[in-house]
This record gives structure tokens, sequence and C-alpha cells, in this order.
């Protein structure tokens, strides 16, 4: 993994397993009606709504364009993840009130993850591969692998984070030439991809590979985005320059395969009501290599006032970070870009529940311009999603327990969450990027941090005077209900692992204790003990960059029994009851 995972923090909703999982064998017809509704009557609705009255004609304009190029984004990504998505949409256009219909817009394509959590075709189209649709269908990883030790040259390209990879056939060659041919302004800003190709086609090799960009490999709907970008900033350049400014660059960086204007514009900008996340981020869905980002795209409204609010807490931040149990502090930035946004419409990867957003992911941009955090506030603040995660804590904590989880707890801890990745230390204490130090184990840890740094900086804030033990109580009990898993994690699931070793390490502490059938008490008074022991522990595997390290550490702290683990996931499981699923519907989209 070159890119630290851990900028979209999934809320305890659904969160679509990201690697692939054993596939039961291809059906060939659709599934029957009953499995259909299995899925839907475990489905429940989310519509967000924001206001957008208070904008000015030419933001509305703006807003109109974006959603435009959001469309193009949901088709690009569909097509990314599927070899017969784009089928199966024109298929379903036609039926738009069926139940196929429905789980086509759940699932963003004809693959479900079923309720025993596998991945499943419920149309009659191949199962899912792990290359997705972004490799060569029926590519393994050996295969690519055998193919860059004879031709190492290909490996920035093949294993690249916005390419496609293609077997160098004939066929896809004039494809790709035809259209480079077609777009100039593609073929201007990769100025020797198509004599590269001319050249590959003289001599086509099926058991060959190469990789081109995703402007050339979705040509037609780049140029499409890139000018549908361009109108909306000329809508808004009037009202807002430095966002018009940043959606040209955005515009430029998706013919280009290039962000660093955009991020850079992006991340240090000073907008006014309007911001849109736009382009290919995250790697979860590349089960291959984990490597490809896939396309997304949010739009969300600026609500000032929490922002304002949020910006007044960020005062102490230096002196937290001074707090920290380690040596050699750094100097925390005081105009970290955070803000509280209503989320107006989501598309391709980023369409869902998730809680907050915190990019880019590449190293050496957010080195140079900081990382952006954008706090969904209409997903943290909608009430169903908080009655259920009430209801999951209810269901996990001991009666007296269960009105801990009040206000805005959830809130202030993913917030919190979110600066802790702004602090702690960057690199090992040798001087190596952790990531790179820490291999695999980077993302758990990282995420781990950020949790802790969270529950210990309310701590402070209060010592402070600047909160109410009333707030921390209810922050605590939402870092009680963070540690809880439904299932067993996966090893390759980051978060829920790293949720497992808090949890386990809470019972160590005394923290929690787990009574007759596995109910929770919460010893609150073991609470700033427990967090600061494990925030120590966290970063000194952090500072020291042995991913042995790491792996011994996850290996004690994971355990997971029966009678107690599986008899607690099962509680949360039936407290989730058929609110399995979540289908975010969207008012601007004439939802
Ligand atoms: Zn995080």
């Amino acid at each position: 993994m070159t890119h630290p995972r851990f900028s979209i923090c999934v809320a305890a909703a659904v969160a679509f397993p990201a690697f692939a999982l054993a596939q039961s064998a291809s059906p060939v017809t659709d599934w029957p009606p009953a499995r259909q509704r299995e899925i839907l009557d475990k489905t429940k609705t989310v519509r967000l709504a924001p206001d957008l009255s208070r904008l000015t004609e030419g933001e509305r304009r703006a807003v109109d364009e974006i959603l435009g190029v959001g469309q193009i984004i949901q088709q690009i990504y569909e097509d990314s993840l599927h070899p017969r998505a784009a089928e199966a949409r024109k298929r379903l256009a036609a039926a738009p009130d069926t139940d196929l219909a429905t789980l086509y817009r759940l699932f963003q394509g004809p693959i479900a993850t079923t309720l025993d959590n596998k991945r499943e075709p419920f149309l009659a189209v191949d199962p899912p591969a792990p290359g997705r649709n972004v490799y060569p269908q029926g590519a393994t990883s050996e295969e690519i692998e055998a193919f860059l030790a004879t031709h190492p040259l290909e490996r920035e390209s093949i294993l690249g984070d916005r390419t496609v990879v293609r077997r160098a056939t004939a066929e896809w060659l004039s494809g790709d030439i035809a259209a480079l041919a077609q777009h100039p302004l593609i073929d201007g800003l990769h100025p020797f991809l198509a004599e590269r190709l001319k050249t590959l086609a003289k001599t086509p090799d099926p058991k060959g590979f190469y990789a081109v960009p995703y402007s050339v490999a979705y040509a037609d709907r780049s140029m499409a985005a890139y000018l549908g970008l361009m109108r909306a900033a000329s809508a808004v350049e009037g009202d807002d320059a430095e966002f018009a400014g940043y959606l040209r660059n955005r515009a430029r960086d998706l013919v280009s395969d290039s962000y660093e204007s955009g991020d850079a514009s992006w991340v240090t900008g000073h907008f006014g009501k309007l911001n849109a996340q736009i382009g290919a981020y995250e790697t979860y869905d590349d089960a291959l290599f984990g490597v490809k980002a896939f396309y997304s795209l949010s739009l969300l409204l600026r609500d000032e006032t929490a922002t304002a609010e949020l910006a007044k807490g960020l005062a102490g931040l230096q002196e937290v970070e001074d707090a920290l149990p380690y040596e050699g502090k750094k100097k925390v930035r005081a105009d970290i870009p955070i803000g509280v946004y209503e989320i107006t419409a989501d598309f391709g990867q980023a369409r869902g529940t998730n809680t907050a957003t915190n990019l880019p992911n590449d190293p050496l941009h957010s080195r140079r311009y900081g990382r952006i955090i954008l706090m969904r506030e209409n997903i943290l603040k909608n009430p169903e999603l908080q009655a259920a995660a009430q209801k999951r804590f209810a269901a996990a904590v001991e009666p007296a327990h269960a009105a801990d989880l009040s206000g805005d707890g959830g809130f202030q801890r993913t917030l919190w969450h979110e600066i802790g990745h702004y602090l702690g230390p960057e690199r090992t204490r040798d001087g190596r990027p952790l990531d790179q130090a820490l291999k695999d184990w980077a993302d758990a840890l990282e995420e781990m941090k950020a949790d802790l740094v969270s529950l210990f900086a309310h701590q402070r804030l209060v010592d402070a005077g600047l909160s109410t033990p009333e707030k921390l109580r209810s922050v605590q009990a939402s870092g009680i209900l963070r540690s809880l898993n439904s299932n067993k994690p996966r090893r390759d699931q980051p978060y829920q692992t790293m949720q497992l070793a808090q949890f386990n390490f809470f019972l160590d502490r005394g923290l929690l204790t787990a009574g007759p059938e596995a109910r929770l008490a919460i010893h609150y008074e073991r609470y700033p003990d427990t967090v600061r022991a494990l925030l120590e522990q966290v970063i000194a595997l952090q500072q020291g960059g042995d991913p042995a390290a790491a792996q011994a550490f996850f290996e004690r702290w994971t355990a997971w029994t029966e009678p107690l683990h599986d008899a607690l996931a099962k509680r949360l499981r039936d407290a989730e009851g058929d609110a399995r699923y979540r289908l975010v519907r969207y008012a601007a989209l004439g939802e």
C-alpha cells in the first residue's frame, strides 16, 4: 500500500467489504424475487435534503453543473467496478421501480453484499473479480507480477493509482489510440502516450499488459466532466472566485491525471458556501493490489455557524499535542482546514453513510498542503442513524449505562478523531514515513491513534474547563460503542481490527467488565489511565516503525472468544434489525 487508507471514517452502518470474500458459484439468472426482498426488507432509506435556498443564482447554476458531473462520475465508478454495469444500468433504467433497480442503486452495480457478508451477483452477470474492471478480466496478481518482473519499467504505470490495466491486444491498443486521436486535449496532456501505444501495437501480445490513465480509459466522459466543471467555475466566479479556481484546477486534473493543482487549491482554499470532493482517491475497492483509486464526487454545503464554533475549539490544539505521551513533539499548524458540511449529494465511491472525509491520501500532497477535513453533519446528526447507534449501544451495555450516549458525543468523538490524524508522530524515530515503515499495520495503528487521541483530548478539554463532564461522558460512551464489532474482523479490515484491539485492552484494564450474557459495565474512573496507556503503546509502535512488533501487538490484543465476543456480536447484529443496509437518497437529485 502506498497510501494511508484512513481518509474515510466509516460509521457503524453499512460498510461494503473492500476485499474479496468467499464467492459462491455464478448464478446464470437474476435472483428470484424472494431473495431480492430478503435484502430490501433489511434496508432503510436515509434522505438528505439540505436547504439550498440561501445560495446565489450563480452558486445554484454551479450546483447544477457539479451534480451533472456527479452523474458522469457515478457511471464511471459503476463501470470501473464491473464490466457489465453499463448493460445492467441500461436494462434497469427501463424498469426503474423494480426491486432489482433498487438493489442496483443500493450496491452501485450488479454485485450485492449478502446478509451473510458475501459478494454475489443479483443479476445474471459474472461474479465479482478482485481486480474489478480496472485490471483485465481473469488476470491474476501472480500473472501481473510475473510480467512486471520481466518489465520493471512498467511497474509505475501498471500499479499507478489512476490507470486502467489492459492486455496488450491489437483491439485494446487501437481503441486507446483512437481515443487519444479523438480528444486532442487529453492527447496533448499525455505527450508521449500515443507514440508509445503505436509502438506496442506493432507487436501486440495478449500475454503482455499495459496501462492507460483514467482520462484515456474514460475519454468521452473525462472530457464531459472537464467541461462541466469549467462551466461550474464560470457560474460561481463572481460569488466565490477561490472555489471557481479550484474547480478549474480539478477540471484539468481530470484530463491530465495529475491531481496536484486541484489538491493544493482544495486543501488551502478559503471557499464560501460550497465545497466539493471530486476525483479518484480511495483504494478500498481494489481487491487485487489495493492500489487503484476509484472515482467519487461529493457536493457539500458549509454550515457556517458550526464551522465557526469548531474553529474556536481548536485553540487548544498545541496543548493537546504537547500533552501526548511521547518525546519529540511537533509544532501543530494552527489553521487546520476543517469544516462542517451538509451533504447535498454523493456519487461513486463516496456514496453512503460516511461520517467524515480526510484527504488527500497522497503523502507528498498532504505533506506539502495538509489534509482537508470535511465533517459530514447531516450524516453525523441524522436522527435515524443516531437512533440506530443508540440501539446498538443499549444492546451492548448494562441498562444503567443506556442513557450515557446522549447529545453529540458521536459528533465530537468523530471530529477529534479526524483532528487526531494531525497530531502525534508523522515519522519513525529513524525518520521513515509511517506507512512505508509499518506496511500493512500502518492503517490500523494510525486509526487507533486517532481514536485514542480523540478520547485523550476530550479529557484535557474538561480539565482545562473548555468542556463539561456531561459532554465527556457522552464522548466516552461513544468511544465504547466504537470498540464494538458485529462480526469477527478479517485481518484486511484495519478499522475493525483496531476496534477489537481497543475493546480487549479496555477489558484488560478494567475499563470494561463483562457480566452475564456478555453485558458490559463501563468503569469511567478507569478511562483516563486506560486511554493514556494504550495511546502510549500505539505511538511507541509508530515511532519504532517495526511491522513485526506491530503484528505481535495486534496478535496479542485481537483474541475473539465465543462466550464473550460472539455473544456480544450476535446481540449487536440483532439490534441492527431491519437496518442492516442503508440506501441514501438526495433531494438535490429529485429523489
Ligand atoms: Zn480516521
